[in-house]
């Protein structure tokens, strides 16, 4: 056992009461990881709370544990671990009035070293197969509860293990937890398959919206879409997929309103030789080489401008 994985080890041991958080708007990963996370402390005889800024989104309301995620911290701790959370920011107001994380669990390649002990292992799937592989030598268990919680972080971060990062680890890690008895179909149709009403209409609204330039294919989402849709999540609900699934672009790129002065940024690198973190770097967002994403202050029409231009010239460079 190396170093930090002693120091990790020793943290997690000494621990009675561990704050488990991870970032805003929480995804499969972000939400498997901190549950599986926070369900074995609780096994080994820990007070544990699961603080995630904006709750648990309606498709992952199932996951075993997923009613202890609170959106505020309360009391004391003496451990603050995040997860699949690439910098301090990014964990939202979940951490108001508390000091930085003390363990750093994850798996971007843009992942900042914010914590006491930063544990980031960026060619993992996800940060479910990063806990994968060091919870039994912190003493932690994977029970069945927690086996479907890694399962569904390694199944949403891998689009169902067809990500180009889909590796033979993976589908062994997945075949372990088969044997613990996870419903993988269940679980897969749940998180990627799924869809509400409210979410096909927002889809329909943000596909009316696509365009194409450049190598690159766009859409944008707007306040008034959601609201004419009754989408209630402040995301694309995953539209991304389906836009980086068109032929002939090299780069999707989705924008989403969050309020007149805030636009999300996603970024889906759809050739090898694309490395979308580079751009998402450039605007202080991060995520992964084919995966990133951003959140720019200005309004959409101004962001969208500054994104397309700034995307076009990676390209570009690139050619
Ligand atoms: P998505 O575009 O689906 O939100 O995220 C794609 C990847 O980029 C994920 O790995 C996600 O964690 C990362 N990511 C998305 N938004 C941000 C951001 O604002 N900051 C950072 N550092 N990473 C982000
Ligand atoms: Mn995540």
């Amino acid at each position: 056992m190396n170093d930090l994985q002693k120091k990790i080890k020793d943290r997690i041991h000494a621990a009675q009461r561990v704050l488990v958080t991870s970032h805003v708007r929480p995804d499969g990963d972000a939400i498997g990881s901190s549950l599986a996370l926070a369900l074995a402390l609780l096994d080994a005889g820990k007070q544990v709370q699961v603080v995630l800024s904006d709750g648990v989104p309606a498709n992952f309301k199932q996951l075993p544990g997923a009613d202890m995620v609170r959106k505020k911290a309360d009391g004391e701790f003496d451990l603050i671990v995040s997860v699949d959370c690439s910098d301090l920011i990014r964990i939202g107001d979940a951490l108001d009035g508390y000091h930085a994380p003390d363990i750093i669990i994850d798996h971007h390649v843009t992942a900042e070293a914010f914590g006491t002990l930063n544990l980031v292992e960026p060619e993992a799937v996800a940060t479910a197969s990063v806990l994968i592989r060091h919870m039994h030598a912190w003493g932690l268990a994977i029970t069945a509860p927690i086996a479907a919680n890694l399962m569904t972080g390694l199944v949403t971060d891998t689009l169902g293990f067809r990500t180009s990062n889909t590796s033979p680890e993976s589908l062994r890690q997945a075949a372990d937890l088969l044997e613990l008895g996870v419903d993988m179909s269940t679980l897969y149709y749940r998180s990627l398959v799924r869809r509400t009403f409210e979410e096909a209409k927002y889809w329909g609204t943000g596909l009316t919206s696509l365009e194409r330039a450049d190598g690159i294919i766009w859409a944008t989402m707007t306040l008034a879409d959601r609201k004419t849709s009754g989408y209630t999540g402040k995301d694309d609900a995953d539209l991304i997929n389906i836009v980086s699934s068109i032929d002939d672009a090299e780069i999707a790129i989705m924008f989403v309103e969050q309020n007149a002065e805030k636009t999300k940024i996603s970024w889906r690198g759809l050739k090898p030789h694309v490395d979308v973190s580079q751009i998402a770097r450039q605007f202080n967002g991060g995520g992964h080489k084919a995966a990133s994403g951003a959140e720019l202050s200005g309004s959409l029409a101004e962001v969208r401008e500054r994104i397309l231009e700034a995307t076009r010239k990676i390209l570009l460079l690139h050619k």
